[in-house]
Formats: structure tokens, sequence, C-alpha cells
């Protein structure tokens, strides 16, 4: 039986992988959740807990760790309150297997701990990878600690590097995206775009952060940063193609030019429960793929010039070093500035950019200077606005 660990419990995968859980309940798979780790939504996570039965519960906020705390007197429940709470939740002794969904670089710390711990990580926090990529992999490969992809795309290209002889049959990787809700449009008519738009995502149901990285693409930009890592590949060996119906999740072609996919409905649990049932194939709550309903499945180039932020992270993977802890860290303040009504939508990927500019070259070898990295990004985005 597995024993889990969830950071992020109360997020749209941390739902999302409770019903997982849910779904294998009574099954010989059955996952038992250790430790629930949230940020603050501790309504969701007192009912969580009721009804998974964990032996911990983290809660980033301290006054709503408290909280929780009166609230759960009557269960033998402990509270780990604060970052160090969830850390102490990656690396909980009874657990096995940490899926970390906690969103944005506050999930690197944790990511770190399950390793240090020998944990197998379920990574669904692609924030880890793209900023902490160098330390991340190195210390996975030091402590012998499996990382296994939750985002729906890395899934897909684990899923179909099964059986393959090695890193040296692969010819690149290759990223389907499907473009999110400002897909064809030009730079001036995305001048004017609002939060409420870009928030209105196609075919993915997700958390705002995601969902408007989606619509800069900035998301597909982290996401190859995010594969050259766990797959060990160049980005120049990693392509992007938009794929409006996101039912192909992507594909890895290989020596003999034969290209393999993974397909099915869009819907985060099936590669939720790939990573925590791997390597076993169970039922599913998704629903099943209808080809025939589907019909078309249609391919396009991104255009680099309107989604300005696809482009910079493929720059910034290439410079290496802390460029892509800059990009993202630049981005996540950009984003919130963007949802707060503060800055236009184009500005996203123009303060990205010029973050990523004002970064200077040097390696990301410590979690001091990826943290010193992000939060210089995210100063040079707030002192960009403030200047007008
Ligand atoms: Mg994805």
């Amino acid at each position: 039986m597995k024993r889990l660990s969830l950071l992020g419990s109360t997020g749209s995968i941390g739902t999302q992988a409770l019903d997982v859980v849910r779904g294998l309940a009574g099954t010989r798979e059955q996952i038992t959740v250790e430790v629930l780790a949230a940020r603050s939504n501790i309504d969701l996570l007192e009912r969580q807990v009721r009804e998974f039965h964990p032996r911990a519960a983290a809660v980033v906020d301290e006054n709503a760790a408290r909280e929780l705390a009166l609230r759960t007197r009557d269960l033998d429940l402990a509270i780990l309150p604060g970052m160090e709470g969830v850390c102490e939740a990656a690396a909980w002794p009874e657990s096995g297997i940490v899926l970390n969904s906690v969103v944005g670089m506050e999930g690197l710390r944790p990511t770190l701990a399950a390793i240090d711990a020998g944990k197998t990580i379920a990574l669904a926090n692609k924030e880890t990878l793209v900023a902490g990529g160098s330390l991340v992999m190195g210390a996975a490969r030091a402590k012998g600690a499996a990382i296994l992809p939750v985002d729906s795309e890395h899934s897909a290209i684990f899923q179909c590097l099964q059986g393959s002889p090695g890193k040296a049959a692969v010819k690149k990787l290759i990223l389907t995206a499907s473009g999110g809700p400002f897909f064809g449009k030009t730079k001036e008519e995305l001048a004017h775009v609002t939060a409420a738009e870009a928030l209105r995502h196609p075919n993915w149901s997700m958390g705002p952060k995601v969902t408007v990285d989606s619509a800069t693409m900035m998301n597909k930009g982290l996401e190859v940063i995010e594969a050259a890592w766990l797959f060990d590949l160049p980005a120049d060996r990693i392509d992007v193609v938009i794929h409006r119906e996101s039912i192909v999740h992507s594909l890895v072609e290989y020596q003999d030019n034969s290209v393999l996919a993974q397909l099915g409905v869009p819907d985060m649990r099936i590669p939720i429960q790939y990573a925590l049932a791997y390597p076993e194939r169970l039922p599913s709550p998704a629903g099943e793929l209808d080809l025939v309903k589907a019909g078309n499945l249609r391919f396009f180039a991104p255009d680099l010039s309107v989604f300005q932020c696809l482009a910079v992270c493929m720059e910034a993977q290439k410079r290496g070093g802390l460029a892509p802890a800059a990009a993202n860290g630049a981005d996540e303040k950009a984003v919130e500035l963007f949802l707060a009504g503060k800055i236009s939508f184009l500005e996203i990927g123009e303060l990205v950019a010029a973050a990523v500019e004002a970064q200077p070259d040097s390696p990301a070898d410590s979690l001091e200077a990826v943290l010193a990295a992000d939060a210089a990004a995210r100063a040079f985005v707030e002192a960009a606005v403030g200047r007008g």
C-alpha cells in the first residue's frame, strides 16, 4: 500500500489527487493519506482531514494553523505550522511518496526536503525544476530519489519513454500547448485584454496562476525548461506545437522518425493517477477518449513574436545558470500585478524579458543563489512597474 504526503491539498491538483485516492479506496492499490498540507484554506482542509484521516496536517499560514488545531481537537492530528511544517510533511517518515502541488517557487524547499528524506516525488510544482533544476536533479541523483512528472505534458512524455532503449534513441520531445484563450490573436488585439478574459481557459480547469501563464504561453516556456531537466535534454531538442483540442498531451520522436504520443481526455486525474500508481495502470475516474467524437486533431506553430514569454523561457534555458530562476520569479510577480489590474497583459512578457536580461550569468549551484535570483527578479519587476 502506498503512503502519501499531499502538499497543496486544497488546490486544483490537490483536490483532483484526492479524487484519485477516493477512486482507488478499497482496491489492492489503495493509497493511505499520511499528511495533508495547505496554505490557508482550512475550511476545505478540515473536511479533507475528516474524510482521509491523515496523521498530520501542515498549514503555511500560522493563524490558520492555530484555528485548525482548535477545530480538530477531537481528532488525533498533529498540526505542522509554517513552511517548516510543509517541509516536515514532505519528509514525513511514514510516507513513501510525496505529491508536491504547491504553487510557485515556494515548492522548491519542500521538494528538496522530500529528496533529502529519500522519498519518491510526484512533481506537479514545475517552478521547482525551472528555478532549481540543477540543484534538484543533482540531489535526486545523489539520493536515488525518483521524480515522477504530474504535469500532463511531462507525464505523456514519460509514458512514451517507457520501454525506450535510452536517451540516445530519442531525437526530440514535442510538447503540445492548447494555445490558451488568445490563440491566433495579434499583439494589437491583446493590448487591452482583462484578467477575466485571461482566466477563461478553453480546455483545462486550473488555478489562476497557471491559467494566466497558459494565456501568455509562459506555462509552456516553463514546461520546456521542466522537460529539459526531467529528461536531461537540451532546450533545442524540445519543440512546442499548438494543439487546440488538448487530446494529444505530448510526443516523443525517436531516431528512426517514429513518433509516439499519449492521448486522453483533458483531465488531470489521468496523469496524477499515473504518477501515484506508477508503474500500474488502474481504472480511472476520468472519462474515456472517444476519437470519433474528437474528430479533428489540429496542430499549429506557436507565434513567438506574440507570445514573448515562450521565446524568453527557451532563451533562458539555453543561457542556463540563474536565467530560468529569474524568468520564473519575474513572471510570478508580473502575474500577481496583472491579476491586481496594475499592469497590462502584454507587459507580463515585456517585464519577464527585461528581468531575464538584467540577470547576470552565474551558476544555480545553491538554494541561496536560486532564492536570491528569484527575489532580485521580483524586485526588478516591482521597481519597473513603480517607475511606470
Ligand atoms: Mg501542463
